[in-house]
């Protein structure tokens, strides 16, 4: 029997749905700011789509748009202004940034209190110490996706393939702090289907098309595909979708199953910070 499709853009219209409701009943308007620096194709369709998003919860958005030619100072003293805006709760910096540019060091200077992402230092420590807080985006959706599902967490073999600071790393971590036994595996990890195989609860995040094979999961394992692999105009995952959803239990779709629910948790993070 194939899988169940986990779909993400109807869960995601669910969750700006359920914001909606909440911002009526507290009456204010949560403000979210972007800044992207140069013109990375990609990154100006995801800005879109955020601010899209924002649109339909009517949150207040804007974009700052910057050339690639902007100093890592430059960028920093912008992030410092829009910090002291009362109307902006929540500020991202779309990555990737141009090479003269750390990206950690412009993480490190968004403000706790105003970390869209979740990926500052302090509130990537709160999750680790298991306090609530905001937290990572793209690992949040991934939860909800598994939660959609209606099976535990607690007690469950999960793998995650990958270990990135964005994905990889905090996934595993809110999978721990959910009581699953979490394994970790990497470019240098020995034996990987070996490992795939006992997940009850399978992470893909690799950045390497179709890299997930039939052969490398458990039957009726919960599958989530994190990569978006761009081929010939097409996006791909780093599952390969048509035959691991014979083996699986629920899967993923690429596009349509994680991306939609990063966006999804960047407006709820947006609403928390609101709410401080
Ligand atoms: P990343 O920083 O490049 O990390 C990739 C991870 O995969 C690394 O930990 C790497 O191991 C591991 N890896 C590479 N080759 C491997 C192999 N042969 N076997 C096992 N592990 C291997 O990427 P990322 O930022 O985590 O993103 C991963 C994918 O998710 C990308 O396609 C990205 O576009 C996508 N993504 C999607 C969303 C979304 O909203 N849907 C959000 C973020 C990212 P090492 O650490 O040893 O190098």
């Amino acid at each position: 029997m194939s899988a169940e499709i986990l779909n993400g853009t109807r869960l995601a219209q669910s969750i700006r749905s359920q914001i909606r409701k909440k911002l009526k009943k507290l009456n204010l308007t949560p403000g979210l700011a972007v800044i992207q620096v140069g013109d990375d194709p990609a990154s100006t369709i995801y800005i879109k789509h955020k601010q899209r998003d924002c649109f339909k919860v009517n949150f207040h958005s804007e974009v700052h748009k910057l050339p690639a030619n902007t100093t890592q100072q430059e960028l920093i003293n912008i992030i410092a202004d829009l910090s002291t805006r009362k109307n902006i709760h929540g500020i991202l910096v779309q990555m990737p940034l141009p090479a003269q540019i750390d990206e950690q060091t412009v993480i490190d200077s968004i403000p706790p209190e105003k970390d869209a992402d979740g990926l500052n230092p302090l509130n990537l420590g709160n999750l680790f110490i298991n306090r609530e807080g905001v937290t990572p985006c793209t690992p949040t959706g991934i939860i909800r996706l598994i939660d959609s599902t209606g099976l535990p967490i607690e007690g469950q073999q999960a793998v995650c393939v990958g270990r990135s600071h964005l994905v990889g790393k905090p996934i595993g971590i809110m999978l721990l702090n959910r009581n699953a036994t979490v394994t970790y595996c990497h470019s240098r990890t020995m034996d990987l289907a070996e490992i795939t195989k006992q997940a009850d609860i399978l992470i893909a995040a690799v950045g390497n098309p179709e890299f997930i094979t039939a052969d490398m999961v458990k039957p009726k394992a919960i599958v989530i595909d994190v990569g978006i692999n761009s081929i010939n105009d097409r996006l791909i995952g780093d599952v390969k979708f048509d035959e691991v959803k014979q083996v699986a239990g629920f899967i993923t779709p690429v596009p349509g199953g994680v991306g939609p629910l990063t966006r999804a948790m960047l407006l709820e993070n947006t609403l928390k910070l609101a709410m401080v």
